[in-house]
């Protein structure tokens, strides 16, 4: 689908964008985040591969360039994202930014889950996130925290992702 761009006529050569999304844990499902498949007996239930971090990263990078949400570019009730690779929707969102004259700078995420540790991995999920967006590893930060026991995150039923996304002009 094609979502209509906010005129971005502010004159300012980089904006900002915030992403936020919570997955619920499930059994029978990979668990998969910033493309990246980690060994747990839960994975991220979705219509997609439930990859939350990637979905935040998409949220923000649509919201810096005043492009819409995700859930507007690809609806969960539409068949042909069951199952989806995030890392690929990202690839287009980041084409469609690309074509209204924005680029990614630098991405920061937060995770937040107490299981499964995902500090052994962040070297993995950064480069394929910063893949996925044309960026050196070095763009891409990703922290992870616990949740204390508390909410959703803390008691194990699922994970939160947080990112925020920097975009400059290309052009114009
Ligand atoms: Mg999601």
């Amino acid at each position: 689908m094609t979502v209509t761009a906010r005129p971005v006529s502010d004159g300012l050569s980089a904006r900002v964008g915030l992403g936020f999304d919570s997955h619920r844990f499930g059994p029978g499902r990979p668990l998969v985040l910033a493309g990246v498949r980690l060994p747990y007996h839960l994975g991220l239930e979705g219509h997609s591969d439930g990859d939350a971090l990637t979905h935040a990263v998409i949220d923000a990078l649509l919201g810096a360039a005043g492009a819409g949400n995700i859930g507007q570019w690809f609806p969960d009730d539409d068949p042909s994202y069951r199952g989806a690779d995030s890392l690929g929707l990202l690839r287009r969102v980041r084409e469609e930014v690309a074509s209204r004259g924005w680029r990614p700078v630098n991405v920061d995420c937060v995770v937040v889950t107490d299981e499964p540790r995902l500090t052994p991995h962040l070297g993995d999920m950064r480069r394929r996130l910063a893949e996925a967006l044309g960026l050196g590893e070095g763009a891409v930060e990703i922290k992870p925290k616990t949740a204390e026991g508390l909410g959703l995150a803390g008691e194990g039923r699922g994970l939160v992702a947080l990112a925020v996304v920097l975009v400059s002009r290309t052009a114009g």
